[in-house]
């Protein structure tokens, strides 16, 4: 049964990693943000990019929306790729403005479904940040999907290659309890286990899931 290896998997990674304590930030709009900006980037240049916003006193919706593009982009520089990060962070900003009156409180009351709906018509916002801002800001149970996940469940055969982001969502909400607290620190454990063990050159011999039956010893990226 896939919620079977699931579970194991998670109670394999829970017990050899321990807790991630996932995500980091002080506030719901820092929690965004680094959603926002931590693609293609490690997180130690997100913390400083943040970091940034913070001395300038500018880590809120209502200061940010008062800056231009330009201005948002020197702040995030040490982000990577800041003038297209700096667009998406304004476009999630003007869209809170413009359709929910600037206030992050009037998006707790809008439907899960709905909220991603509206997250992902946002420019810029694919679906690993939108599902990364409705779990971890939110706290709502939806299953945050990236490449190690891909990676992950590919070479343990749970799902099929070609899977597309959807399918693999699926796989973890149908098959695991609807548990908000699980899936925030599950996804963290499988970033934690792609970064450490399962990259392209897998290192299968000392892995925590090396027991586990089915593991490709092959590369995959
Ligand atoms: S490194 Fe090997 S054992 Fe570990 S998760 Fe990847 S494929 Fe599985």
């Amino acid at each position: 049964m896939i919620s079977e290896q699931l579970t194991e998997i998670y109670q394999l990674l829970l017990n050899h990693f321990g807790p991630q304590h996932w995500w980091p930030g002080d506030t719901q709009f820092e929690i965004i943000t680094g959603a926002i900006l931590t693609q293609n980037t490690s997180w130690a240049n997100v913390e400083k990019a943040i970091a940034n916003l913070k001395s300038a006193h500018l880590l809120t919706p209502e200061a940010l929306h008062h800056l231009d593009t330009p201005q948002v982009a020197e702040l995030i520089r040490p982000a990577g790729y800041f003038n297209v990060k700096a667009k998406r962070l304004k476009s999630f900003v003007d869209w809170l403005f413009e359709k929910h009156d600037g206030r992050l409180a009037n998006l707790e009351i809008i439907d899960t479904e709905q909220l991603r709906a509206e997250l992902l018509a946002v420019k810029g916002i694919g679906r690993e940040t939108a599902d990364s801002i409705l779990l971890y800001a939110f706290g709502r149970s939806v299953f945050v999907v990236d490449a190690y996940t891909a990676r992950i469940t590919v070479r343990h055969e749970l799902i099929d290659p070609d899977a597309d982001y959807e399918q693999l969502r699926g796989l973890f909400q149908s098959n695991l309890p609807d548990d908000v607290q699980l899936f925030n620190e599950f996804h963290a454990l499988l970033v934690k286990l792609g970064k450490e063990f399962c990259r392209p050159n897998p290192k299968c011999q000392v892995c925590p899931l090396e027991q586990l039956p089915h593991c490709l010893e092959q590369d995959y990226s």
